[in-house]
């Protein structure tokens, strides 16, 4: 049997940092959104008891310091799976940028928790998949859970909020990437200088009004992370009719939220001469889902 699964990126609407913790991680407040660009991750059991890892992306690490890798290791651990019933091939088509504040990495964990969960027939519910994702990266969960929700803790502690009303996103990922450990590190260094109206930004996507939630769109990395030529992407977002713009996770993609397809790709046309990287999608409203059982 050959599972498929699509494993959604996802922007933030809304990241603050509200602490950093005794033991080094951060509190947060987030709203994140699953969104339509996603890797196709494919798992196989294969004889042995090896996890081969297979992508179409050269600088993506094949052992284990993949994700997609610590995932398997974690659901076989968990669900007691025995060693030498272990042999998996993940194949993952890459389609997310990396390292650029989209889950790319935690999307495919979360793809291949939820493979294992099909394969190995070991029907843990969607809290016990969340439960070993959790181990392996914050954002795991949420990617297995997706949709649109509020993310505390240090993004493992899920609550459901309204979805985001139907609308268009272009998303543009400067040619650099940015390593969120640093990220961190340099919010511990200089703070930040304003928090967001986090409550305001909830109420507004309870109250479902596009125009009210991007106007209210906030990241604190945005402090701190310098992404050239921003400041341009935005105004190139919103010249072309964005309701709002605002960077994702730590960075540096930079995204807006348009409520009509054509002022979206307008906008893209346009930004393609900051980067290769620029895409239109629109929200999606679940996690990373299995789309081919062959058997
Ligand atoms: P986040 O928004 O959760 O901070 P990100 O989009 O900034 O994530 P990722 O795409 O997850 O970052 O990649 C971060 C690093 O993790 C990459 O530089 C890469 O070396 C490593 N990595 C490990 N596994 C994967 C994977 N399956 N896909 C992408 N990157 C991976």
């Amino acid at each position: 049997m050959k599972i498929k699964v699509k494993a959604y990126a996802k922007i933030n609407l809304m990241l603050d940092i509200c602490a950093r913790r005794t033991d080094g991680y951060h509190d947060l407040f987030m709203i994140m959104q699953s969104i339509g660009i996603y890797d196709t991750v494919t798992v196989k059991r294969i004889k042995g008891r090896e996890i081969k890892l297979l992508c179409d992306m050269p600088d993506i690490p094949l052992d284990e310091r993949n994700i997609a890798y610590k995932a398997a290791q974690a659901f076989f651990e968990e669900a007691r799976i025995k060693k030498p019933s272990r042999g998996i091939e993940i194949e993952i088509e890459k389609r997310i940028p990396h390292a650029a504040g989209l889950a790319g990495g935690s999307a495919d964990g979360a793809a291949v928790i939820v493979a294992l969960n099909k394969l190995y027939g070991t029907g843990l519910s969607d809290g016990e998949l969340c439960r070993i994702g959790a181990k392996i990266g914050a954002d795991v969960p949420f990617c297995i859970t997706g949709g649109t929700l509020l993310a505390q803790g240090i993004g493992e502690v899920l609550s459901k909020v309204k979805p985001l009303r139907k609308c268009y996103i272009t998303l543009i990922k400067p040619e650099f990437g940015v390593n969120t450990g640093k990220a961190f590190s340099q919010f511990d260094e200089f703070g930040k200088v304003h928090s967001p109206d986090c409550l305001g930004m909830l109420k507004a996507v309870q109250s479902r009004n596009l125009a009210d939630i991007s106007s209210r769109l906030e990241n604190v990395f945005e402090q701190f992370i310098e992404v050239p030529d921003r400041i341009y992407m935005k105004d190139i977002m919103r010249k072309n009719g964005a309701l709002g713009a605002c960077m994702s996770g730590s960075g540096p993609t930079v995204y807006g939220i348009f409520e009509n397809k054509e002022n979206a790709e307008a906008a893209a046309e346009e930004l393609k001469s900051y980067s290769k990287d620029v895409f239109v999608c629109a929200p999606v409203n679940s996690g990373c889902k299995i789309a081919v059982i062959d058997e």
